[in-house]
């Protein structure tokens, strides 16, 4: 009965909440950030991936709610201050081929803009970020367990895999990405038998082709960025090594989209993952914006190298999310 009646609870402390609307917020601005749409979560759940009624039921939801503008556009209406009312932006990191093949698609059909970031290697390749390296061998592997520095992983089912995975990417994220490179590949070898395992069209950690940011780039809907070029954590890098990748992310994209590429995310984006030394490559490669993933909105006082964002992932209540932002941090 106490159940019951907590349930009801909740269910109206929904309703008012999500019934509620947005006030008018002159000069703000949230910076959504996605990954990966999909029609349904792999074998090994993953936070990054939303399903495609979820992310659709989403994009309605700020179509109603929110002037969404594109990034370009909201930069300059901070800095102008002519930001009126609930305004959102949206932006998916890491480039995956999900973006054009499901996300794309509910984007033109709301009209709403939004920018990717590039992680330039993997573009027309097989290839595809460390994570997602690791994340696809993981689920495929038929080991029961593995060692991996000095410690027994177990892999029997798809709960102890996830739970091993999360153990060896933690670990590694804080390694140099030629550690993380050569490690992802050992570990592939390993649970693969030495054959390795390829990421298929289908998988969510596919990456886009050129074909497809073009065909994106000529709708007008879609904005380009750069994620680097390998996908590192460039505090941990020299500031040579984070000049090339910078670089090098930057001119990829400028190609392909033939436009120049004025924006740029940091991978892993939190604070201690770039340090002054990227900001000030970022500056002598002319970006005109740079997204962390810290929590908050952008005002016209917000570092514009530094711009915060409201991270979704697929266990997001999203409605509250949005509220709460407004309430902790305008
Ligand atoms: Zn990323």
């Amino acid at each position: 009965m106490k159940s019951m009646i907590n349930k009801a609870l909740e269910v109206i402390a929904s309703r008012a909440l999500t019934s509620r609307k947005f006030k008018q917020r002159n000069g703000e601005v949230v910076v959504l950030m996605y990954h990966g749409v999909v029609n349904s979560q792999p074998d090994i759940p993953d936070w990054c991936l939303l399903r495609e009624e979820q992310f659709e039921s989403q994009i309605k939801f700020l179509k109603d709610n929110f002037n969404v503008v594109s990034l370009s556009d909201a930069v300059e209406d901070l800095k102008n201050d002519t930001v009126n009312g609930p305004t959102a932006v949206i932006t998916f990191d890491d480039g995956y081929q999900n973006n054009y093949e499901i996300a794309f698609p509910i984007l033109k059909k709301y009209q709403v803009p939004a920018t990717i970031y590039l992680t330039t290697k993997y573009i027309d390749s097989e290839e595809t970020i460390w994570t997602g390296t690791l994340q696809d061998a993981f689920g495929k592997t038929t080991l029961n367990k593995m060692e991996w520095r000095g410690e027994s992983l177990d892999l029997g089912s798809m709960e102890s895999k996830r739970k091993s995975l999360a153990t060896i990417k933690s670990m590694l994220k804080k390694e140099h990405l030629s550690v993380i490179e050569q490690s992802t590949s050992e570990i592939v070898d390993y649970l693969s038998g030495g054959e390795g395992f390829r990421i298929e069209p289908s998988s969510p950690y596919r990456m886009l082709s050129s074909d497809m940011i073009q065909n994106m780039a000529k709708s007008n809907l879609i904005e380009f960025g750069a994620h680097t070029h390998r996908h590192p954590i460039l505090s941990g890098l020299s500031s040579q090594e984070q000049r090339e990748e910078i670089e090098r992310s930057v001119e990829i994209v400028s190609e392909i989209t033939h436009a120049r590429c004025r924006t740029f995310a940091y991978p892993n984006g939190g604070e201690d993952d770039f340090t002054e030394a990227t900001v000030s490559v970022l500056g002598e490669v002319n970006m005109s914006s740079a997204l962390s993933t810290m929590m908050g909105v952008c005002k016209k006082e917000t570092p514009i190298m530094e711009y915060p964002r409201y991270g979704v992932g697929d266990d997001t209540d999203f409605k509250r999310g949005l509220h709460n932002m407004y309430s902790k941090y305008s």
